[in-house]
């Protein structure tokens, strides 16, 4: 399918400490990766308005982190929790991160079919809609999703989310808003500790399939069969949207599951077949986690190869 690669060359303008594992080397390391891939066309992100943030979040959230990224300064660093710091061009790279996948959808719609590949950091799941956590400032996923069903009216989208972590912050809006569907394969027990079985939103909207310790690609991808397809499958949604994280493979430091590159081709190819069977082959993907950077952009291209080829 035609794949369109969104890039957020801002991205860099987002430094963390030194030793955070959320590094600018995640999206360099991406980024050459997805270089030269055939069937891809590139295209770059621009700022998301606040009025786009705020259909999920809200504003005190938004203004709470442009603020500290202001006080952070040129050198600084400020911490809205242990793990979620900001300097002072953090919000612009989360702006743009949140505007790429604004754009993704307007591709996807536009075109009418089709399948995006956001790369963006920092990613987005953890953030809730009145707090930031877990190396999250605003959720890019949810964002995407509120501005498919209120600018485009679609009657519904569902989220999956394939990251390691649960996204909590995902699931928030499922949680208040029946027209979309998240389901998400995470680890459990692991952070942030929610994504339990009886999660299960408005009437079924949330389904979590937690996985322990140590499930490999096989018992992986049997899961997302057996639970996240016919979840699919009874929404009917008009567009799938992706936190696609790629922690979930073995040689991840943050996560404990088993994927190898190969599951994320079939990740990919298992997707765009679901999104072509009901919902018009709308597909639009964004980057979450992955922590080891030659496992993330061997993985990221093998997502995005399988994209092209579907
Ligand atoms: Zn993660």
């Amino acid at each position: 399918m035609k794949t369109t690669l969104i890039d957020s060359p801002a991205s860099l303008a987002h430094r963390l400490p030194d030793g955070h594992p959320e590094h600018d080397g995640r999206y360099t390391a991406v980024r050459e990766a997805l270089a030269g891939i055939a069937g891809t066309v590139w295209a770059e992100a621009g700022q998301a308005p606040v009025e786009a943030l705020a259909r999920f979040h809200t504003v005190e959230h938004v203004d709470r982190v442009l603020t500290a990224c202001a006080e952070a300064g040129v050198e600084g660093f400020i911490g809205l929790d242990p793990d979620t710091v900001v300097c002072g061009q953090s919000a612009r790279a989360a702006l743009s991160a949140a505007g790429g996948a604004i754009a993704g959808v307007d591709t996807v719609i536009r075109d009418g079919q089709g399948a995006v590949f956001l790369l963006a950091r920092p990613p987005g799941h953890h953030a809730e809609p009145d707090r930031p956590m877990g190396f999250c400032l605003f959720n890019t996923v949810a964002i995407a999703a509120m501005h498919a069903l209120e600018i485009h009216g679609l009657p519904s989208v569902a989220i999956v989310d394939i990251d390691v972590h649960h996204g909590n912050g995902s699931q928030c809006l499922a949680e208040r808003d029946e027209r979309v569907l998240f389901a998400s394969l995470h680890q459990s027990p692991l952070y942030p500790g929610t994504g339990h079985r009886g999660e299960t939103g408005l009437g079924g909207n949330v389904v979590n399939v937690p996985l322990p310790d140590g499930t490999d690609g096989a018992a992986w991808r049997a899961a997302f069969e057996a639970e996240v397809v016919p979840a699919l499958r009874k929404t009917q949604p008009a567009l799938i949207l992706v936190s696609a994280g790629f922690d979930a493979h073995a040689d991840d430091p943050l996560g404990g599951l088993g994927l190898v590159d190969e599951d994320y081709a079939w990740a990919a190819e298992r997707l765009a077949a679901l999104a072509s069977e009901f919902a018009h082959s709308r597909l639009v993907s964004v980057l979450e986690g992955g922590y080891d950077c030659p496992a993330l952009g061997r993985s990221a291209a093998a997502f995005v190869r399988a994209l092209a080829r579907a």
